[in-house]
């Protein structure tokens, strides 16, 4: 069944940007009451070409925003124990609030090693098993960006958690199992699906609110979505052809297309956004969607983490 209007886009620009603005204000208010200036040290292990977009993107968010941020560039033969051995330093720093160590890491550093070797108190990326059993208790503190700003998302477009059947796509610890830990957190009737899920449109079908966090351009279709959902789209995928373009994009064709010829792609997210909108009652773009409010969210877990630190 297919819904009269097309879905309205959720916009997470505009979001982002009230939670810059409410940031920065906390961040004037903690130099003129305690003269702190949060600080966050963000480290790159490798020579990842995202990767490197990324930390480039949250280092100069924070310094837009008046806050410290330093940058640690290691190359891609650094060892588990010369990590390790940085993150220590960094724990010890009492001028450092935040440590965010960019995953995925080069092959032969040992991933749960380097998260597990974070302060609890720094790890604004909420990875650490302390943090991560927290949520998963219903004490959140240090919460992951990405899912955290996906709440931010939806409370602030007035989209109603509690009660709302919530799906979630994916089981990854970055987005899947903390969303769903949020969703649940907030009192919706929550349902986990993943690559072994049987008759996934099937599940996904009863949801009012749907999570895509999968890492498949355009697989969750319109038999997957109930008509009149919310779908959030978290996949960020890059589209090279231009003939995919042409079955995903439906109005945005030819921008999409200009995109392709111009800079070699385009982005997509986990969701077939023409189909989609034919069914949807909201649905995130992508680009523009959850995107822009995973850094704002590490600018206020730095925050958070400063003001705790001190037992502000
Ligand atoms: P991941 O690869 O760690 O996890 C993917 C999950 O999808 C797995 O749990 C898997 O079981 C599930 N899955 C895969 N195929 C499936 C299928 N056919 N049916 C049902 N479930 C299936 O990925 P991730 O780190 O969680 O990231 C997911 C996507 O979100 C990626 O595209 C990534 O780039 C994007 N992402 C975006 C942001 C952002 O800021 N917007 C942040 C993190 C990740």
């Amino acid at each position: 069944m297919k819904q009269s209007a097309p879905a309205r886009a959720l916009n997470g620009g505009p979001i982002a940007e009230e939670i810059r603005r409410e940031v920065a204000e906390e961040t004037a208010r903690l130099w003129q009451e305690h003269q702190v200036k949060p600080c966050l040290a963000a480290v790159l292990v490798g020579d990842d070409p995202a990767s490197a977009v990324y930390v480039r993107n949250k280092v100069r968010a924070f310094a837009e925003l008046g806050l410290r941020s330093e940058h640690q560039a290691l190359d891609s033969s650094t060892t588990t124990e010369q990590l390790v051995s940085l993150i220590r330093t960094l724990n010890a720093r009492d001028d450092v609030d935040g440590i965010l160590v960019q995953l995925p890491l080069p092959q032969g550093i040992d991933e749960a090693t380097i998260i597990e070797a974070v302060d609890p108190l720094k790890d604004v990326d909420g990875f650490h098993p302390v943090n991560v059993g927290l949520l998963a208790m219903g004490r959140p503190r240090l919460v992951p960006c990405t899912p955290a700003g996906i709440i931010e998302l939806l409370d602030r477009s007035g989209i109603a958690i509690e009660g709302a059947k919530a799906c979630v796509i994916g089981r990854s610890q970055i987005v899947g199992r903390p969303v769903s830990q949020l969703l649940l957190q907030r009192d919706a009737t929550v349902t986990i699906c993943h690559s072994r899920t049987v008759d996934l449109a099937e599940v996904t079908r009863q949801a009012d609110i749907l999570v895509a966090a999968m890492g498949k351009p355009g697989f969750i279709k319109g038999e997957h979505i109930k008509p009149g959902a919310t779908v959030v789209d978290v996949g960020i995928n890059r589209i090279t052809d231009v003939a995919q373009a042409r079955s995903l994009f439906g109005s945005e064709t030819d921008e999409r297309i200009k995109a392709i010829e111009r800079r070699g792609y385009t982005l997509v997210g986990d969701v077939h956004p023409a189909e989609a909108d034919a069914v949807a009652g909201r649905r995130t773009p992508v680009p523009g969607g959850v995107g822009p409010l995973t850094v704002a969210m590490l600018l206020r877990n730095t925050v958070g983490s400063a003001r705790r630190r001190r037992g502000l």
